[in-house]
């Protein structure tokens, strides 16, 4: 991206997804040899139910991030956040492509409030992901910091051997969000596991759809709250599995033995 400024490199540069520090004594990789299915969990609306609180909470720092950004009113703000989301599947995305605006910063304040008191989720969350054998990684299009503190919230950043957020979702330049098939396949190269050993765990169904014109497994999370998330009780082609909590997966999860 030869017109973007230097203060966005750093944006540009960093593949290596993030590793939570683990506090136990185990070594993540006698977790990894107990399976090698590796499970890619999204976050929003997956992991966590957002539509208590969360959303709106990303949706009003968003707006006021575009209006100080650009120095534009909220109408303004609005209008170009509709335009880009749609036109690129991330608000931030146009602004740095159209308004040279640094996407760490944009994304920090964006998502500059505490999370901890918006946080829901089913419960034994953590005992039923602990449950579900194999690699776990996240793949998320928000930050790192957002993911992180999430992820805490829960009680469960421990389980995690990887974080992928936007943050390192930049390809030749370009930030690359799923359903992003060149993201995808960085990802499955980090992995080092074939496609048909990854299951990508989702709310959002375009995502999933990239995820299986790849060749990896599918679990769709259902959550009214999600944009075009499917209000027809059957599955689609690509989704190998429909469930509506972790519970459920962890029910469900033997469709996916070899
Ligand atoms: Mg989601």
């Amino acid at each position: 991206m030869s017109d973007q400024p230097a203060s966005n490199r750093r944006l540009l540069t960093p593949p290596a997804p993030h590793r939570p520090r683990s506090r136990t004594t185990q070594p993540l990789r006698s977790v990894a040899s107990a399976s090698q299915r590796v499970w890619l969990f999204d976050l929003d609306n997956t992991l966590h139910d957002c539509s208590a609180g969360i959303f709106n909470a990303i949706d009003q720092n968003m707006t006021e991030a575009v209006m100080e950004a650009l120095q534009v009113d909220m109408g303004e703000a609005h209008r170009l956040r509709v335009k880009y989301w749609q036109r690129y599947g991330a608000t931030v995305i146009g602004l740095v492509r159209h308004h040279g605006v640094d996407a760490n910063i944009f994304l920090e304040r964006s998502h500059r409030f505490d999370p901890a008191p918006l946080v829901h989720s089913e419960r034994g969350l953590a005992r039923k992901l602990l449950a579900l054998k194999g690699r776990k990684i996240l793949l998320t299009n928000a930050p790192l910091n957002y993911a992180r503190a999430v992820l805490k919230v829960l009680g469960i950043l421990q389980q995690f051997e990887g974080l992928w957020s936007v943050d390192h979702m930049a390809l030749q330049g370009r930030i690359r969000p799923k359903p992003s098939k060149a993201l995808m396949r960085q990802v499955l190269a980090r992995i080092g596991q074939p496609a048909h050993n990854v299951v990508l765990v989702e709310d959002t169904l375009k995502n999933l759809k990239a995820a299986r014109e790849l060749g990896m497994k599918t679990v769709h999370v259902f959550h009214p709250g999600t944009p075009f998330s499917g209000l027809h009780a059957g599955r689609s082609a690509y989704v190998d599995l429909r469930v509506n909590s972790i519970g459920q997966l962890l029910t469900g999860r033997h469709i996916f033995r070899d």
